[in-house]
């Protein structure tokens, strides 16, 4: 049988670290068994879903490359599948309908509470086959009354429930809306899910969905709960701990490769590797070897993981990155080759991809301004003179490369007696407006001949007044 995964969010917020690595576990385990990564959006609660969530986790799973197989399929647009799931349970005499009213369930509630029991619905109306004629009724599902649920979890093992612990669970809504619960075992029957990879905040939802399943005749899928990320602190991540949108990554400038190969070793190892690309990730990763401890999110250490997979990356692959980056800082770098030869020069420098494109915003806009104190120690009276040479020779040089830069710039300090560096830093100043650069010779091959020349002589002539 195919492998069918899938990832249903519920679009009341962003798409977290969290959801992703679910995301990530399911959309692995169906890329290695070549099966199929549904994704689904579950907004059934219309007063917390929100269009703009849906959007963002859209847009957060396809940067990551977690794209799905089918889908989205979207579970108000299903309405009418689970109002016909619940006319065949009450129909197969699997459910039936309730017609308690609040004021009846909080005082059975009073009572239960005053006798010691934990509340629970107490089944008034499950053998009933009357009705209160204009009363609305809730539809509830009948729960087996003895009996054990055995949750064979694939992370956490055996876990046995007692459906004598479960009530019946109101399936439909006096509205007629279906409830959470029930939508999710729908759909997990109707998209033929053959493992259900989620929190295991869920787990306590599973007994009760592996029984509406066998109620509709289902053999159950495979059930694997993964354990929580936990904030530094200990605490569950939330928002307090920072950045935890995963687009925020993004604008970050962290690559997706980086931060899945980061969530994929928060409780799955292979021996100690700490580096894997995607297809080591796909070949690799097993749900059966996913521990149940929870693990803590360590921004060090996404952060030199982000900087392993720049520096493994093949440059090609970090410039349509860099390029985003530029444009938000509203730099429009259209040479491919010349941002190929920024990430070669510039990568080891930078620990994000941001980080990069902020130290790189010189290569595409022209300094307006020099750094003051850096002049004063650089552009001295004698070394004017030479850099303006320096400056005209280089704009005779045949070959405008970084080793033909080289031989020129260390033959004429040679000549002149000087430092290669007291050379170099006023040069850098004159093309970049800082000191930090990559070593001059790329830096003035990367700028081009004519872009290097004219920052040079805007300098000087800066210094020279
Ligand atoms: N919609 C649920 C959530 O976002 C996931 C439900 C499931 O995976 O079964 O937590």
């Amino acid at each position: 049988m195919a492998i069918r995964t899938r990832f249903a969010p519920s679009p009341t917020g962003f798409l977290h670290i969290g959801g992703l690595r679910t995301a990530l576990f399911s959309w692995l385990y169906a890329r290695r068994h070549s099966g199929v990564f549904v994704l689904r959006v579950e907004d059934t609660d219309l007063e917390r879903s929100t269009p703009e969530a849906v959007q963002q986790i859209l847009d957060g799973l396809e940067w990551a490359g977690l794209v799905q197989d089918e889908g989205p399929f979207f579970q108000t647009k299903r309405f009418d599948r689970y109002k016909d799931v619940i006319e065949e349970l009450l129909a197969g005499g699997k459910a039936y309908r309730c017609y308690c009213s609040k004021e009846e369930l909080e005082k059975m509630r009073a009572e239960q509470i005053a006798r010691g029991e934990k509340p629970r619905y107490d089944g008034l109306w499950r053998e009933r086959t009357d009705s209160l004629p204009g009363v609305a009724s809730v539809v509830r599902f009948k729960n087996p009354l003895a009996g054990e649920v055995v949750v064979d979890d694939v992370v956490h093992g055996r876990v046995v429930f007692q459906n004598s612990e479960l009530d019946d669970l109101i399936i439909a809504r006096s509205d007629g809306t279906p409830t959470y619960n029930f939508c999710v075992v729908v759909d997990d029957m109707d998209m033929q899910i053959t493992h259900v990879i989620r929190g295991d905040d869920h787990l306590n939802n599973t007994p009760r969905q592996l029984n509406m399943l066998l109620a509709l005749g289902q053999r159950p899928p495979v059930y694997a709960h993964l354990p929580m990320i936990l904030g530094p602190d200990g605490a569950k991540l939330s928002k307090r701990h920072g950045a935890v949108s995963v687009l925020q990554y993004r604008d970050e400038g962290f690559l997706p490769e980086a931060i899945l190969n980061y969530l994929v070793r928060l409780g799955w190892s292979h021996g100690d590797q700490e580096f894997f690309s995607i297809e080591e990730m796909i070949r690799l990763f097993d749900i059966a070897d996913v521990n149940k401890s929870a693990s803590a999110f360590n921004l060090e250490k996404l952060t030199w993981l982000n900087q392993q997979h720049m520096m493994r990356a093949p440059a090609a692959r970090l410039v349509p990155v860099l390029r985003w980056h530029l444009e938000r800082e509203g730099i429009q770098a259209a040479d491919e080759s010349q941002l190929e030869q920024v990430v070669v020069s510039q990568r080891e420098r930078a620990k994000t991809v941001r980080e990069m494109a902020l130290n790189s915003v010189f290569f595409f806009r022209a300094p307006v301004a020099y750094d003051e104190k850096a002049v004063r120690k650089h552009v001295t009276a004698e070394v004017l003179g030479p850099l303006a040479e320096a400056s005209n020779r280089l704009s005779q040089l045949a070959e405008w490369s970084a080793p033909a830069i080289h031989a020129f710039i260390s033959g004429f300090a040679a000549e002149k007696g000087i430092s290669l560096g007291k050379l170099a830093q006023p040069i850098r100043l004159a093309v970049c407006g800082g000191t930090v650069s990559p070593p001059i010779d790329a830096t003035l091959a990367i700028l081009g001949k004519t872009e290097a020349l004219s920052r040079l002589t805007r300098a000087l002539a800066v210094w020279s007044a």
